[in-house]
Parts: C-alpha cells; sequence; structure tokens
C-alpha cells in the first residue's frame, strides 16, 4: 500500500473550508477561541476507539451513537426498521480498501461507476511523483487492486488460489479480501488517515 493522501485531500480539507465559510471566517482570517461549529461523527459503540477530537479548535467533534450506547448492530436494527436494511458501509467509489465483494457490487450494479474506476485505475498507473511514506517517487506500478492487475482483470469474482497462498501467513486477510474491513470510512475515522495532515485546510495548525 502506497501512501494515501485521500481522506486528507478530499474530506478533511473540503470541511474544514466549507466549516470556515459557515462561520465567517474564510481562510486565512483569524478564527476567535469561542467561535466554533459542533460536529456529530456516527462512529457506533465498537468501534470506540476510532472517535477522536478534531485537530483544530473550532471544531467541536461529537459521537451521538457512542452517548446513546448504539452499537453496529442497534444501528443496522433501525435502519432495518425504515426499510433501509441494505444501507453499505461508506467509502469512496474507488477506495484500494474495497474487497472483491464491493468491486462486484460496482461491477454488477453500475456499469457507469465501474467504467469510472476501470478508468481511474489505468490512469493511476505511473504512482504519483511523492507516491511512498518517504516522499519517494514510486519505481513500480500502482493499481487499485492488491492482486496488482488492471481492475477490469483482476480476480473479483473469488480468492484465487495463488492469492489464498500468498496470503497463507496471514488468514485474516484472506477473509479481507472478500469481505473488506469491517469497519467502513469517514474523515475522521478513515484507514486512509494515517497520511492524513493534522493541520488546517491550508496548513495552520490552529
Ligand atoms: S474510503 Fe477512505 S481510505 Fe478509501 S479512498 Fe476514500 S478516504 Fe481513502
Amino acid at each position: 500500500m502506497t501512501r494515501r493522501q485521500c481522506t486528507g485531500e478530499y474530506k478533511i480539507k473540503p470541511i474544514k473550508k466549507k466549516v470556515r465559510e459557515l462561520l465567517g471566517y474564510p481562510y486565512p482570517q483569524r478564527i476567535p477561541k469561542d467561535a466554533f461549529v459542533e460536529q456529530w461523527i456516527g462512529i457506533s459503540t465498537d468501534e470506540f476507539h476510532r472517535a477522536k477530537d478534531a485537530d483544530v479548535r473550532y471544531m467541536k467533534n461529537v459521537h451521538p451513537l457512542i452517548e446513546m450506547g448504539w452499537s453496529r448492530s442497534d444501528c443496522t436494527h433501525y435502519l432495518a426498521s425504515l426499510g433501509l436494511a441494505d444501507t453499505p458501509k461508506s467509502s469512496c467509489l474507488v477506495c484500494p480498501f474495497h474487497s472483491n465483494a464491493q468491486w462486484r457490487q460496482i461491477r454488477d450494479t453500475s456499469p457507469e461507476e465501474w467504467q469510472d474506476v476501470v478508468e481511474f485505475d489505468a490512469a493511476i498507473r505511473k504512482g504519483n511523483a511523492r507516491a511512498n511514506t518517504a516522499g519517494k517517487k514510486l519505481l513500480g506500478q500502482a493499481f487499485l487492486h492488491r492482486s496488482r492487475v488492471p481492475l477490469s482483470e483482476a480476480p473479483i469474482n473469488h480468492v484465487t488460489a495463488a492469492e489464498r497462498a500468498a496470503l497463507q501467513s496471514e488468514p485474516a486477510d484472506v477473509y479481507e479480501l472478500e469481505h473488506g474491513v469491517a469497519d467502513g470510512c469517514s474523515p475522521w475515522a478513515c484507514r486512509g488517515e494515517v497520511d492524513a495532515p493534522a493541520q488546517d485546510d491550508f496548513g495552520l495548525t490552529s
């Protein structure tokens, strides 16, 4: 897995920009200490370890599901009671953490989005100029699917024997490859956040 700035670039920065706009202090204006927004984040009790404070004073994170003591299954039961039982985990269309099941779901239910992700996958082959965590150029090629073949040809119909063998020392990875990670993705609880900047939208820290 290479360096990822997805959450930082596509979620956190735009959200902070909007919050500054809502508060009436667009960058680079200084925000008074007592001006802030309350941001509600839907993290359930089973994943309380993902609940974190915002990294800027003008945003205060609130976790209502944790306050109500709701687990993931409480949420799914509630959604089912509203006729929304099929609500999927939230994630970007081109997320490199997608499981085979998630890729199949896009391919089989949304041809336009599938075309979009196949084109995106082809476009990233050369990687980024600062693709790895050390900020160095990618020496190999970038792929969205773990098999490291173009998405249009990737073995998304099942976990292949070769993949199973490659992952033999890490059996949990085989499950993840097919079913995906248990948690979805949100701006302050994202697997991509390892490289997300702990900064303001334009590099300020307060
Ligand atoms: S779902 Fe999260 S980890 Fe995946 S691409 Fe989007 S921001 Fe990145």
